[in-house]
């Protein structure tokens, strides 16, 4: 299975029916499962016989999305939660508790800034940002011996800044931690981290993954490729779990220690857990990923190159435009291909940008980005409000600054949208 292409293993990988079983995916819409005998069941909850006790923890529906997934990255295990931000927390929490820090790009999503530097400070896990520019020393110098991991996002959102995969996860293996990286708008169509060294990917599934707008989700990866015994700092994984009768993670599950320890501790204990219902939706959407991620491209693309030449538009950025800065970046790590996203200025400043949006018909204004229809944000105003003047400006993001998330509509009839909300703008 694993040498098929990645439009195969969307519609292949996961739920594998045998003889006689239904072709699609069930849903296993049930909180328990039965066990013929209690000593069976004593086996699950001490973690020496693998099965489904409670579907806080696992459910087969979800399992066989997991393992999709798991699939479509490369890596040895999924597991997925309740929401994206469900599973940036459980990322760092499973490997990093209070007093320890981490080292984070600055350009992310505006609701992992606020998780990371509001609420994990409130937990006594410190993030320490990485803000554009800052050379190779200046990143190591902000490194301790209580720093336990590397955060970054593929393609910011909504900056669009493209993270330098490899350069961070060779600092990160410099320090002997791992490199996380949150995937949601590259999708693994497009960038699969682990190829460029990264060693944890999380998704928020809401997005480009469903793509319908259908569904809050998100998912955790783990590519069974870092070595945690010998790094030497990540006890909760190499010494015995009390709350397990003494399991040792890396000794027991071995290359699947991360992210089993992230299942059967933290899902048990915090309850972020996903909805079989919620598995099977996303599962359909999965299985469609491929084809929508290239349409979502194509159809960017051409707004951008349009964009690019209208006298009211002050700048473009889109990764996959020649002109762009992260175009180099863009063509190592996504082949030359980025999501449906642009961002742009609106000459006018604030006020242009506002008028652009309300006077726009087709594409619609949400709280949302990365599904099958159009829709424009300001996040300025909107998902990044809660952000200091200084965060704003390391995040990458202006006053001016639109985020449309190019559907996959007719490209004509986007266009033919955007010019006309154009005409209405004076600047
Ligand atoms: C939306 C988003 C999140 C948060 O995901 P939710 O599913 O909304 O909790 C995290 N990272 C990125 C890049 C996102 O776009």
């Amino acid at each position: 299975m694993n040498n098929y292409k990645i439009e195969t293993k969307c519609i292949q990988e996961g739920w594998k029916p045998e003889n006689g079983e239904p072709r699609v995916l069930p849903i296993y819409q049930s909180t328990t499962y039965k066990y013929e005998s209690g000593e069976h069941l004593g086996k699950l909850f001490d973690l020496s016989a693998p099965g489904h006790m409670y579907t806080r923890i696992s459910n087969p529906t979800v399992d066989f999305v997991e393992k999709k997934i798991a699939a479509l990255e490369g890596g040895v295990g999924a597991m997925m939660v309740s929401s994206g931000q469900a599973a940036s927390t459980s990322a760092v929490l499973n490997i990093a508790s209070a007093g320890d820090n981490f080292v984070c790009s600055a350009a992310i999503y505006g609701g992992t800034t606020n998780l990371f530097a509001v609420t994990f400070k409130r937990l006594g896990v410190e993030v320490r940002f990485v803000t554009p520019g800052m050379t190779d020393d200046e990143i190591n110098a902000l490194f301790d011996d209580r720093t336990r991991l590397v955060f970054g996002e593929t393609i910011a959102n909504p900056a669009l800044d493209v993270f330098d995969i490899e350069r961070f996860a060779d600092i990160a293996h410099a320090h002997n931690v791992p490199l996380v990286v949150d995937n949601t708008f590259a999708t693994p169509v497009f960038c699969r981290p682990f190829e460029f060294g990264a060693d944890i990917v999380v998704h928020s599934t809401t997005k480009y993954m469903d793509g319908h707008a259908t569904v809050v989700g998100g998912v955790i990866v783990d590519s069974g490729k870092f070595d945690w015994v010998g790094a030497g700092k990540y006890p909760e994984l190499t010494t015995p779990d009390d709350s397990y009768h003494g399991v040792i993670y890396t000794e027991q599950f071995g290359n699947a220690a991360y992210i089993t320890k992230a299942r059967v501790q933290l899902l048990r204990d915090l309850g972020n857990s996903p909805q079989p219902m919620a598995a099977f939706i996303l599962n359909l959407g999965l299985e469609t990923l491929a084809l929508r991620m290239e349409r979502h491209f194509e159809n960017g693309l051409a707004v951008a190159k349009y964009l690019e030449n209208h006298p009211k538009i002050s700048w473009v950025n889109f990764p996959a435009l020649e002109s762009s800065p992260e175009y180099e970046k863009c063509k190592k790590y996504l082949g030359g291909k980025t999501c449906g996203v642009v961002s742009f200025g609106v000459k006018g400043g604030r006020s242009g940008a506002m008028k652009f949006m309300d006077s726009l018909s087709l594409a619609n204004i949400v709280v949302h980005v990365a599904d099958a229809r159009t829709c424009v944000l300001h996040p300025a105003s909107t998902t990044h409000r809660q952000l200091t003047d200084e965060q704003l400006v390391n995040a990458g993001i202006g006053a001016d600054l639109v985020r449309m998330s190019v559907g996959i509509e007719h490209i004509d009839d986007i266009i033919a949208d955007i010019e006309a909300a154009l005409s209405k703008v004076d600047c």
